[in-house]
């Protein structure tokens, strides 16, 4: 018999988004959720009144025959319907399923088929690019339309704010949910075959969302104005959503308007403090910013960036020229997103210090990770040796939804990333690639991240993406494509002259090219198999040999 003594505290309590439904309405009614309308003005709603609406929206659901376990979609930008939702699907029991309106048509059509969603909420703005696919899903029943806006050939569409009218006013008597329940599900592009579901239960996204509270992660509290750029069809926009609604913080969103322009506008009036987006967002951010000196950014002085390598040039301009600070994290869907957060210790601002900032941080307490080699050994934590990142936590997923094929990407208990890295002695994890990315030279890896950031220090440069170039000799070397500024006639030459005693010797790229623009992801990364494609293809434009 078990002789262990059992504690005697609420275990039982669920962690659940219920919870944090019902703190919006009572711990913080007056915080308010403000999304960008066409034409600059903006919207507001406090949490009282979105807390009412969500109410509704989880009666109507139910009308719509909406049960426990069905897959619902969205097909949105950032606004505050979207976040209604955020909160009224899981809370009825249902999925929400964000739909990436970025994907290609066949993948959509992929996805939502593999899902079986039942329903899909589409922003008026998004009707065209739905409609147009709308006849291949074979789940859908129901449309519902956000905004006013035309509601296309989208079979069996009503409005969202009719269906809200509809459903009235009063108390809602919501079912009670596991914690284990599934609450989001949200799919990757995964690095093989089909896009993968990362099903998010109401436990791993209460977690993650307390994990956002701590001040070495992402530090969000009460006194912040979260200003969420990365989109809610990825990863639940890194929790900030459910963040700024369990600390009662203000919430802004920009809706589909992610230019620098309207988005600089949006900062200098609104006055966020707390921001997150990836790092092309902000390279925009500080190119208009540096030629509109009379933008005021100076209220983001914890912005959050990651999805890629961050580089410590950008960290740094904007923190000299603009006052705004930028902190990097590290993570995948699949980590729900965040994994790590790098905030070293607030010494003077010496070059260990940036050294430090310029790392992808520690791993958030009760996030557990380890570096494994090609041999499946464990790498010492010396701050030099690399190996494959795994980890384990209670916010990183153990398995896709119906998919077996990504089995590979789970090692007993463990998670394998796909995303190399040394971690030094204090825990501070380094990414130095992808493994697909990673430029194999003479049986010595370069990388692909640390080159980049070296190329990217040179004012000239905009934008570097490096990627492998098959070599007789070597296997693989360099090739950097860069985006230099306008007016800017800085020639390969010049830009190895940079990287000389920046880089080892044998790291300087055997060629460049002279891009107009690095293709991007669905999410705004740098896609490196376009690059790689346009490369074999011998499309790759503005090449320049340098050995
Ligand atoms: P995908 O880009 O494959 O669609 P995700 O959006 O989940 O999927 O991206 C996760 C990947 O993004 C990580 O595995 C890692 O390679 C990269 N990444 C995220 N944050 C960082 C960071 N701060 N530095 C470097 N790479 C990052």
């Amino acid at each position: 018999m078990n002789s262990a003594l059992q504690g005697l505290m609420q275990d039982d309590f669920p962690l659940t988004l219920h919870h944090i439904r019902r703190r919006m309405r009572s711990c913080s009614p007056g915080a308010q959720v403000t999304t960008l309308t066409p034409g600059g003005s903006v919207e507001r709603a406090s949490f009282g009144e979105v807390s009412e609406r969500i109410d509704r929206l989880a009666r109507a659901l139910s009308r719509l025959g909406v049960e426990q376990g069905d897959r619902v979609g969205t097909f949105a930008w950032n606004n505050q319907r979207h976040f209604e939702l955020y909160f009224a699907i899981p809370c009825v029991g249902a999925v929400l399923h964000t739909l990436n309106i970025r994907l290609f048509e066949e993948q959509l059509t992929y996805i939502v088929n593999h899902a079986e969603d039942k329903v899909i909420f589409v922003d008026d703005s998004l009707v065209p690019v739905l409609e147009k696919i709308a006849p291949s899903f074979q789940s859908v029943t129901r449309y519902v339309v956000m905004g006013d806006g035309d509601m296309g050939e989208l079979p069996n569409a009503v409005r969202y704010e009719d269906l809200l009218e509809d459903a009235g006013t009063g108390s809602f008597d919501y079912p009670e949910v596991d914690e284990r329940q599934a609450a989001a599900l949200c799919y990757t592009s995964g690095t093989t075959g089909n896009p993968k579901g990362v099903l998010y239960s109401h436990r791993s996204i209460s977690l993650h969302s307390t994990a956002t509270l701590m001040k070495d992660s992402t530090g969000l509290s009460s006194s912040d104005r979260v200003l969420a750029v990365v989109p809610m069809f990825h990863a639940n926009a890194w929790g900030l959503p459910h963040g700024a609604a369990l600390a009662g913080a203000d919430l802004i969103l920009p809706d589909r308007f992610l230019g620098a322009e309207p988005l600089a506008k949006l900062i200098a009036e609104e006055r966020p403090t707390l921001m997150g987006c990836v790092p092309t967002i902000f390279l925009d951010l500080l190119r208009y910013a540096d030629g509109h000196p009379d933008v005021d950014l100076s209220s983001l002085s914890n912005a959050a960036c990651g999805g890629a390598a961050v580089p410590k040039q950008l960290m740094k301009d904007f923190e000299e020229r603009h006052g705004v600070r930028i902190f990097q994290a590290w993570g995948m869907t699949e980590t729900s997103p965040v994994a790590t957060y790098s905030r070293p210790l607030e010494r003077e601002h010496d070059d260990a210090y940036w050294d430090d900032r310029a790392k992808q941080g520690r791993p958030l307490p009760w996030v557990e990770l380890r570096l494994i080699d090609g041999e499946g050994g464990e790498v010492p934590w010396d701050g030099g040796s690399t190996g494959e990142i795994q980890v384990r936590g209670p916010w990183v997923a153990a398995r896709y939804f119906r998919d077996e094929s990504g089995d590979e990407k789970f090692d007993s208990g463990w998670l394998r990333t796909g995303d190399i890295a040394a971690v030094d002695q204090k825990g501070f994890v380094q990414i130095t690639d992808r493994a697909k990315d990673v430029i194999k030279s003479g049986g010595e890896w370069i990388s692909s991240v640390e080159l980049e950031n070296e190329v990217m220090s040179h004012p000239d440069v905009i934008e570097a993406a490096v990627i492998a170039k098959p070599d007789e000799r070597w296997a693989e070397r360099p090739l950097c494509c860069v985006v230099l500024r306008e007016g800017a006639s800085t020639t390969a030459e010049d830009l190895l002259d940079h990287l000389r005693g920046r880089v080892a010797k044998w790291w300087l790229p055997d060629e460049f090219a002279f891009v107009e623009e690095v293709p991007k992801t669905s999410v705004g990364k740098f896609d490196k198999k376009v690059l790689r494609s346009r490369l074999t293809e011998g499309t790759l434009e503005g090449r320049v040999l340098v050995s």
